[in-house]
């Protein structure tokens, strides 16, 4: 029986895996999905804990410490040590307790700031990722060194994937921490909550020029769990949805407003930070493996989770 314990199962990816899992289910599978109540990653006696009661054989890694461009600025020191911790408790805990496989989670935005596009799985070390989250991406960064030292040092199959930007049910909508896609819904949501009229402004930080990829959380999962399943090799893949599928944040704006049938005005805030004009990434090395994968339309994908939003509003994490 293979026993995988998946870490920040009560997250974003995590609760996405665990709705494809329930209609995927493999009888030789046990899966085990935790949260911080569940185990304090960063806190080493607390991780050896978990490891020792569930015995994993696989591990899929996603804790880790996440947030919007705004809260990655003004907290890059905590972002660095928190997700270091992490990592090392994780993948020296899968080591100690004989686990052969983890996938863990780098992402596009951890990329050298100066790069030519598209991006691609063999620059992930080409020199210093962008200011505004450089805690982040370093440790992140970590995760694929290690990975080689498990596998030279001790032969462990040790991975990882890097997805782009996600959006999806059970993101965080907190409107100083979140991603750009909940924060923006969670915006309108407001907005709308004491009547949608023409009189009404929806700001969206900066210029709205930015180019960015962003994956339905469920079109991840599915990646992910044939990741854990049938990729077996310790380089780094990227999760991403095709080039041509790249949006603005006006675009992104544009189509949460439409969904929300948004009835004001939608205006872009100038003064605001950009970030990083495009990070564009390559598929290719996923494309080579599964040339017919079909994601989910961006605009249906961007229904659902506005729909769930809407439903769950009490119990999102807002
Ligand atoms: P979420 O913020 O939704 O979830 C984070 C998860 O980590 C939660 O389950 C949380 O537990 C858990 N966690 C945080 N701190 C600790 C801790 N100290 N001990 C134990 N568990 C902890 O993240 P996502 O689902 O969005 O991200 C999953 C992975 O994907 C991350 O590694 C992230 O870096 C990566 N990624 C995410 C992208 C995105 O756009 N969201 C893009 C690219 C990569 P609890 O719920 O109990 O707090």
């Amino acid at each position: 029986m293979n026993v995988v314990l998946v870490t920040g199962g009560s997250g974003l990816v995590g609760r996405a895996i665990q709705n494809v899992i329930e209609n995927d289910k493999r009888e030789n599978e046990k899966w085990i999905f935790v949260g911080s109540k569940d185990a304090d990653l960063c806190d080493k006696e607390s991780t050896r804990k978990l490891f020792e009661y569930h015995k994993p054989t696989h591990v899929i890694h996603l804790a880790a410490m996440v947030g919007g461009l705004f809260h990655n600025m003004s907290h890059n020191l905590d972002f660095l040590r928190n997700n270091i911790h992490m990592n090392d408790n994780v993948l020296h805990m899968a080591y100690e307790n004989n686990v052969m496989k983890v996938v863990s989670c780098l992402s596009t935005c951890i990329f050298p700031d100066k790069i030519s596009y598209p991006i691609d799985e063999t620059m992930v070390h080409n020199g210093p990722p962008h200011s505004s989250n450089y805690g982040y991406s370093h440790a992140k960064r970590l995760i694929d060194v290690a990975n080689r030292g498990y596998y030279d040092q001790h032969g462990r199959l040790y991975t990882s994937v890097i997805p782009c930007n996600v959006f999806g049910p059970h993101d965080n909508f907190h409107p100083n921490d979140s991603h750009v896609i909940p924060g923006l819904m969670r915006r309108l949501y407001d907005l709308c909550k004491d009547g949608n009229t023409e009189d009404k402004v929806f700001t969206v930080l900066g210029s709205g020029k930015p180019l960015r990829q962003f994956i339905y959380s469920i079109d991840l999962a599915k990646l992910i769990i044939w990741v854990l399943r049938e990729y077996n090799s310790v380089e780094p893949i990227i999760l991403s949805v095709d080039e041509a599928q790249e949006k603005s944040i006006a675009q992104v704006a544009e189509t949460l407003a439409q969904t929300f049938e948004f009835k004001g005005k939608v205006i872009y805030d100038t003064s605001a930070a950009d970030g990083q004009f495009k990070k564009t990434a390559s598929n290719a090395k996923l494309r080579k493996y599964l040339p017919d994968f079909q994601f989910t339309p961006f605009k249906q994908a961007i229904k659902e989770t506005v729909d769930w939003y809407i439903k769950n509003y009490d119990q999102a994490r807002n």
